[in-house]
């Protein structure tokens, strides 16, 4: 059973300017800057803002890292970015851990609808001051654990939700679930995406993220918009997720004393890859429960996904997978990893 925590939930923090430092702190000590979860007005050029939330998982660092390089480059505050910025810095006290998470915490990317949690209502909070400041969009940093290229994600398949996620890479991953993220909240006040920056703290992914921003606050409205051509993208929809019983053991080939599932060691190669029916994911021994795969409708759809025989766990129908990681924490904390089919329901974009 799930425990309802009861306990005060996290102080949103508000910041009408730039604080001191942040531009040069080191993640294990942000908390000497930032008291916790914050809100961070940082002064531009007239006009409406544009809301970038870093940090929604404390270990997923790029974000942040390009957010100081934006604000060093430009000579933020005493400088103006060309155009203001919301930023909302996510879960400090795990980022100064190196955590997604803490343990007892809420999942701070599965906060944007519903009340169970303390951190709902941080999450209210946050959003009625974004729906305040009326920003021109939004855009949410994550990294991924498992090797995945740059893509961005929309919840919205509407030109500017799509231009957006086009001006970051040609692969766009379109979903609904989860639909407690932050992303879908913000989908309803203003064109929102989600970008996934490879693996955390890698210098290509946040140099690539940095000037993604930067177009973001130098572009006219009108470009940022547009839709680049057609042809040239590659959306993916997801359409269900494959997540493990909390209590097996699991791990990755070669397989050790005691697994219950043992993984294929180059399981994160198969990401964004077309994977044919009958393909081996790894191997489960006999008393094992099976993985679930679980769709848009929170429905059980184990067996159109996967079959399990004589010890092997095996695709039943092609899929293309993303997010598979071999960050067994992850993989408990999350999922496995998606499965995705292309989508092609709508030529006009
Ligand atoms: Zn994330």
């Amino acid at each position: 059973m799930e425990l309802v925590s009861t306990t005060q939930p996290p102080k949103l923090h508000h910041f009408d300017r730039l604080p001191a430092g942040l531009a040069n702190v080191s993640l294990d000590r942000l908390g000497t800057i930032l008291p916790g979860p914050s809100l961070i007005r940082i002064a531009g050029e007239p006009g409406p803002p544009l809301f970038v939330s870093v940090l929604l998982h404390g270990n997923e660092t790029t974000g942040f890292l390009a957010m100081q390089r934006i604000i060093s480059e430009y000579g933020a505050p005493e400088q103006p970015l060309p155009r203001p910025v919301l930023l909302f810095v996510g879960n400090v006290a795990a980022a100064a851990q190196g955590m997604r998470k803490l343990d007892g915490q809420a999942d701070y990317n599965r906060i944007w609808q519903g009340d169970r949690h303390p951190e709902h209502l941080l999450a209210q909070k946050v959003l009625a001051e974004v729906r305040k400041a009326a920003p021109l969009a939004g855009i949410d940093l994550h990294n991924n654990t498992g090797k995945n290229p740059h893509y961005g994600c929309v919840n919205r398949l509407d030109c500017a939700s799509l231009s957006l996620a086009r001006r970051f890479s040609r692969i766009i991953v379109w979903f609904t679930e989860p639909h407690e993220v932050l992303s879908l909240a913000m989908s309803h006040i203003c064109p929102t995406v989600t970008l996934e920056c490879g693996v955390s703290g890698d210098a290509t992914g946040t140099n690539h993220v940095k000037n993604y921003l930067r177009h973001c606050l130098e572009l006219p409205e009108e470009t940022l918009f547009s839709p680049p051509p057609n042809h040239l993208n590659e959306i993916y929809h997801t359409t269900a997720r494959i997540t493990v019983p909390e209590n097996l053991c699991i791990g990755f080939d070669p397989c050790e004393d005691g697994q219950d599932i043992s993984f294929r060691e180059d399981l994160e190669l198969l990401n964004f890859e077309p994977v044919p029916a009958g393909t081996e994911l790894g191997r489960y021994a006999s008393a094992a429960p099976a993985l679930q795969v679980i769709d848009d409708h929170n429905r059980d759809v184990t067996e159109r996904y996967l079959s399990f025989t004589d010890g092997r766990i095996l695709t039943r129908v092609p899929m293309t997978p993303s997010m598979f990681t071999s960050d067994t924490r992850i993989i408990k904390q999350d999922c496995l990893g998606y499965v995705m089919e292309t989508y092609r329901g709508k030529e006009d974009f």
